[in-house]
């Protein structure tokens, strides 16, 4: 569900700085040849992600769902020097087209991939992130958060994507599935959070920022 009219939405890329070709062509490739292509950040978001991370100049990065790159590539434009990406995807298949464009990125030295379960993996990283971007699996949403939550300073950022899953957010809790019922969980937990300020932006599908007021 488009939450904007498309004139608007037209409107709204002209007036943002363009994508980078290489940004458009794996956006192309990613729609070309692999499943459920409407996953990838896209021409907008990935500049808010850009933006984002240029205003936080992250030294460490944590994104949970690599999928093709796309929104990695994006969050490295702002890094600090010598500052690292760990992103996690339990697809390995993906491998391919994401190392192919990451090395034309020049950023294949700065992003470390980890295959796995997130569940899994995170609780294997030992870094302290200023800037986390969860975009995978809906239903474990809360689970990321709880998981993170500890590896972040105060005042680390936390970006949560696609937290108005096409507007089914309004749904009544007998019609919702198992994905909106785990949304909807989320955005009421991190709002009763008071260890976090938290704006919801109506960026795409819905954008929750996150900043950490408290341990
Ligand atoms: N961040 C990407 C899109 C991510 S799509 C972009 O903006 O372009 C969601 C990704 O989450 C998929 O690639 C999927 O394989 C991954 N995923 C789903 N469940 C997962 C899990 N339990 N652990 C790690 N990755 C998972
Ligand atoms: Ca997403």
């Amino acid at each position: 569900m488009d939450f904007i009219s498309s004139d608007l939405a037209s409107y709204i890329e002209q007036h943002t700085s363009k994508e980078s070709e290489l940004l458009h062509q794996l956006n192309r490739e990613t729609h070309l040849k692999v499943l459920i292509p409407r996953m990838l950040s896209g021409h907008l978001q990935g500049r808010v992600l850009s933006m984002f991370s240029h205003m936080i100049k992250p030294k460490n990065i944590l994104e949970i769902g690599t999928y093709t790159g796309y929104s990695a590539i994006c969050l490295s434009e702002g890094l600090a020097v010598g500052g690292v990406i760990d992103t996690v995807d339990i697809n390995e298949e993906l491998t391919p087209i994401i190392t192919k464009y990451w090395e034309k990125a020049g950023i294949i030295d700065s992003v470390q991939l980890h295959l796995g379960n997130a569940l899994d993996i995170i609780p294997r990283l030992n870094k302290a992130y200023d800037l986390v971007f969860i975009d995978a699996d809906k239903e474990n949403y809360s689970a990321y958060y709880d998981l993170v939550f500890k590896k972040m300073p105060v005042g680390g950022i936390i970006l949560a994507d696609n937290v108005l899953w096409s507007g089914n957010v309004l749904q009544e809790p007998n019609e919702m599935t198992e994905s909106t019922k785990a949304i909807v969980d989320f955005n009421t937990k991190v709002q009763n959070d008071s260890r976090v300020e938290n704006v919801l932006m109506p960026i795409r599908d819905g954008l929750m920022v996150l900043r950490k007021i408290s341990d």
